[in-house]
């Protein structure tokens, strides 16, 4: 018996192994194998009778380096088993294959970026978890604490103890001081045996099933009979993640299980609650900002088929459950769900094609689907389409009035940052004892800090991104790769001494809020307040407890958040994101995220009221937007999308070369071109520099491609590109088919 196995440390070949007497093997488990002089880890993907590999000349019969013998010359054989129960089973390999195939990415790359890093990695589960309790009251004659340690005792106390870890990382204390307090007889500290379990320690009130409205049963019913993928259209609050729950519940009679598909989990919280409340601890929660053990632990519960469902990012979409009857996409357009390192997946196409492969049932869901899923559904039929118009229970959508800041501008002032309707709807709900959100889509103080004189911001010397300007630190920071400075006294270019910041990040209009509004409290959230594990948590849990009066945030806050008692969402300048020369998807974009935003307005019983601020009221995406007009926005943007050639009409794909000499690279772009000159079915404009020409001081250059198919796109880049030549010492060649980000 020989086995195809993919090794994970070489990423664009298989190798066959001799299977050794008695060993008994399957498809998809996890293996150890000789390569080169080292033992590698490796994972079965076919098993074969005959050996298919045809042998050079080489000695049979003799030890190879590992002491195993080599039945066939030149073919070692395999060292052990790791676990017998598989780590891949047929199916999924089968997607892993159709996925390397479609993205052009190696075999194994596909395998590796299916399987979360503490899992490949392996270890985790021997990994020490102890569980720290503090003794209560202390018992008499015990020697005495330290100040700190006194303190620390006192905090155990107040959390009621915890994981060792978690504890340490808390507190900033180490594991060694809470030993000591062990010792002296202030804690206890033991092992745990129970896996980890990130929802352990949130209370959950369990929920039932809803009796649906009318419009969720029929929507329900679709999704369950349906022969291909559902878009689920559905304005927010219109009870789409009851309707998840329900065809979750039916797959789960049917003995099988489901997989959901959540943009950002952190940002989420209260989705995953939701499925936790419904179905206890059938779920698994996959994510990255959990902790290794805890990753590894839900993994490996899912593989054993404990877990029937699983929340996660798009890497869930490899969940390794048994038997695979649902996959949901949920918030199905967003951007998140593209993978922006090789592979260069879109998990909602993969979860559509591993559905396929399964015989699942497969459910996207969005208020506002991507122009791609749209079309799919209501002009290819490749998707059933289930509406939902209206919200649950009679909740009124928004009322949405747009704001043109170019007339509330004051002569001499410029654009204001609040104009006077925003202004006085807030003033109305802290008279009402009403909560806020107020949008706005950069953080940091102020977007840049700039030369009175001459005019000259400061910019990244790694990247080409200008330097954005924080207040709480007085620091110039780069969003891209976090290289920071003091602003300099004088101008770097003229040297004039006058350099001020100029527009407004969160931080900036928190400043304001606190002049203009004094009485009113602020809850910022942004990649800046939110660093801590927990903190996402923490703020919305005050939010929903009307600590605060407003919440102000980045497109964290966009995303699934149900607050019954926000009246009023402010946008503050709705264009931000529309002006993107480069991204063609600029208004698809903007179109979203205001629709996404405003939801978050009037999901309780008193109606919402949405202002969105902007300096181009009449572009249509932004009248489309505040109208509330999904279908309009799409008919029109799909009328512009076809006569430009543009995606979801054409395939695109960008080829991105990457190295730290500009001219090697530009080189390598323009020999590349003349490659695909000769390929036949591919548009391509000519090599340019990349938008972001230069990130974390490598120069960027790009070719982008368009066909009719993305076969034809992946045929001329595996052509042009084989994949062993697209990492060399000078250059990379990063390909991404379907490409979304195209900075
Ligand atoms: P969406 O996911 O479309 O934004 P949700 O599923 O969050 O909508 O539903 C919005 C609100 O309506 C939630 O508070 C939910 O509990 C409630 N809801 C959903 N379906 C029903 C129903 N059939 N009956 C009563 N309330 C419902
Ligand atoms: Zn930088």
């Amino acid at each position: 018996m020989y086995a195809q196995v993919a090794i994970e440390k070489v990423p664009n070949r298989l190798f066959t192994y001799a299977v050794p007497e008695g060993m008994e093997v399957r498809v998809g488990q996890r293996v150890t194998a000789p390569w080169r002089r080292v033992c590698h880890r490796g994972y079965v993907v076919a098993l074969s009778e005959r050996c298919p590999y045809v042998p050079k000349a080489g000695r049979v019969g003799e030890p190879d380096l590992f002491g195993v013998a080599t039945p066939v010359p030149g073919v070692r054989a395999l060292l052990a088993v790791e676990d017998p129960l598989p780590y891949f089973s047929e199916g999924t390999l089968r997607l892993l294959r159709w996925l390397a195939g479609y993205y052009s990415v190696g075999f194994t790359l596909a395998l590796r970026s299916a399987l979360p890093a503490p899992v490949r990695e392996g270890g985790c589960g021997a990994r020490e978890r102890f569980v720290v309790t503090p003794i209560l009251p202390p018992p008499p004659h015990l020697p005495p604490l330290s100040k700190r340690q006194k303190a620390l005792y006192e905090d155990l106390v107040r959390v009621d103890g915890g994981l060792l870890a978690r504890l340490c990382e808390e507190f900033s204390t180490t594991p060694a001081t809470l030993r000591r307090l062990a010792a002296l007889g202030y804690v206890r500290c033991e092992k745990r045996e129970a896996p980890r379990n990130p929802l352990a320690g949130r209370r959950i009130l369990p929920t039932r099933p809803m009796p649906l409205t009318p419009a969720q049963a029929e929507a329900l019913r679709v999704i369950l009979g349906a022969d291909r993928p559902t878009l689920l259209f559905g304005v927010t609050g219109s009870g789409k993640t009851e309707i998840y729950m329900q065809a979750i519940a039916a797959t789960l009679e049917e003995g099988r299980d489901a997989i959901v598909l959540v943009p950002e989990i952190a940002l989420t919280p209260q989705t995953v609650n939701r499925f936790a409340a419904r179905f206890g601890g059938a779920v698994a929660v996959l994510h990255s900002a959990l902790g290794d053990g805890e990753r590894h632990d839900e993994w490996h519960r899912i593989r054993r088929g404990e877990a029937r469902v699983v929340v996660g990012p798009r890497s869930a979409v490899f969940a390794p459950v048994r038997r695979l009857g649902l996959i949901i996409v949920d918030e199905e357009h967003d951007g998140g769900y593209k993978q922006d390192e090789s592979p260069r997946y879109s998990a909602r196409d993969v979860a559509v094609m591993r559905a396929h492969i399964e015989g699942a049932r497969c459910v996207l869901g969005s208020a506002t689907p991507s122009l791609e899923s749209w079309r799919n559904a209501t002009v290819l039929g490749k998707y059933r389409l289930a509406r939902l118009p209206e919200r649950v229970g009679g909740a009124r959508l928004p009322s949405v009035a747009c704001i043109d800041l170019r007339e509330a501008a004051r002569p001499g002032e410029g654009v204001p940052l609040f104009s006077e309707p925003l202004l006085a709807a807030l003033r109305t709900r802290l008279e009402r004892g009403e909560q806020a959100i107020l949008f706005l889509n950069r953080r940091g103080y102020a977007t840049t800090y700039q030369c009175a004189q001459c005019g000259a911001p400061v910019a990244c010397p790694h990247c080409s991104a200008r330097l954005t300007y924080h207040a709480k630190d007085d620091t110039l920071r780069c969003h891209l790769c976090g290289w920071w400075r003091r602003p300099p006294d004088r101008c770097p270019a003229c040297g004039a001494p006058i350099f001020k910041p100029l527009g407004f990040g969160t931080q900036r209009v928190e400043a304001v809020l606190a002049k203009i509004l004094p009485q009113a409290r602020v809850i910022r959230m942004d990649a800046d307040s939110t660093g801590r594990r927990h903190s996402h948590d923490e703020l919305l849990a005050a939010f929903r407890a009307k600590e605060a009066d407003i919440l102000l945030g980045t497109q964290m806050i966009a995303k699934g958040l149900d607050f019954p008692n926000v009246t009023l969402v402010g946008i503050l300048a709705a264009d931000r994101s529309l002006n993107v020369p480069y991204d063609f998807r600029a208004a698809e974009r903007t179109f979203q995220l205001i629709a996404q935003v405003s939801g978050r307005a009037g999901r309780g019983a008193i109606p919402g009221e949405v202002i969105v601020q902007t300096l181009q009221p009449d572009h249509p995406a932004i009248r489309t937007a505040c109208a509330c007009d999904y279908e309009r926005f799409a008919a029109d943007e799909l009328a512009e999308r076809e006569a430009a050639g543009l995606p979801p009409f054409r395939r695109l794909a960008c080829v991105t070369f990457t190295g730290g000499d500009a001219a090697a690279v530009q080189r390598a772009a323009e020999a590349a071109d003349r490659r695909l000159a000769a390929m036949p079915g591919v548009e391509r404009l000519p090599p340019m520099p990349a938008p972001l020409e230069r990130k974390e001081d490598l120069w960027r250059w790009q070719i982008l491609l368009k066909a009719p198919t993305s076969k034809a796109l992946v045929a001329a880049c595996d052509e042009a590109f084989p994949l062993e030549t697209r990492v060399t010492p000078a250059v990379r060649t990063l390909v991404d088919i379907d490409a979304v980000f195209l900075a």
